[in-house]
């Protein structure tokens, strides 16, 4: 792999530890976007996709580096598909992770176990500068159920409410290498990784 130093085109805490413990055993080293002066553009996109190059482009434009964008978000079948591509302001603004979860619960609080299927969902694009006609575009998800209740402290977000079955745990409750395994980031991160390594075969 060439590309020994990307820019990471978001402002999320949780998601940049997750791509920090991601990345650096690969010897990939990344600078938030923030470092840069780069602000979270307006997500006008319709699709996860479409949203993670729009964040590309920008953090790429400002810093002349490749860019490394994640747009994920969460989606449930009981709520035709919500929170999705607004997972991350589904309670309006300013985005709390904590009154996102609250929500969440409300919506779903008739809906019985066996009826609360949910799935993250994440989209990553690699530009590598801020005109790259060729993307890099991988997207993984990762299913699982909401719980009625919070359970654990780790990871971000949605996790506490997150439930797996075949782990017997919530996201939250998952070490960071478990979830990091598992995830749709990380499941994303390592296609993306084994794509950056078919495309340089291929040039
Ligand atoms: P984005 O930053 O616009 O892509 O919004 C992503 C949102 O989806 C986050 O703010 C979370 O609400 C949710 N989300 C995405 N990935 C995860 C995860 O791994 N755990 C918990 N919530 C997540």
């Amino acid at each position: 792999m060439t590309t020994a130093l990307l820019v990471l085109a978001s402002g999320n805490t949780g998601k940049l530890r997750e791509f920090h413990q991601l990345l650096a055993p690969l010897g990939i080293k990344v600078r938030p976007q923030a470092d840069f002066g780069v602000i979270d553009v307006e997500e006008t996109g319709l699709t996860f996709v479409e949203n993670a190059l729009l964040k590309a482009r920008e953090a790429s434009r400002l810093s002349g580096l490749p860019a490394l964008a994640d747009d994920s978000g969460l989606e449930v079948d009981a709520l035709n598909g919500a929170p999705g591509i607004h997972s991350a302001r589904y309670a309006g603004e300013p985005k709390s992770d904590e009154r996102n979860n609250a929500r969440l619960l409300a919506s779903l609080a008739e809906m019985p176990e066996g009826h609360r299927k949910a799935r993250y969902w994440c989209v990553l694009v690699l530009l590598r500068h801020a005109e790259d006609p060729v993307p890099l575009i991988v997207q993984r998800s990762w299913e699982g159920e909401i719980l009625q209740a919070a359970r654990g402290e780790g990871g971000f977000g949605y996790d506490p409410l997150f439930w797996l079955p075949d782990q017997a745990a919530s996201a939250a409750e998952l070490t960071a290498d478990q979830k990091n395994r598992l995830s749709h980031r990380g499941r994303a991160m390592q296609a993306l990784v084994a794509a950056m390594n078919a495309g340089q075969e291929q040039r």
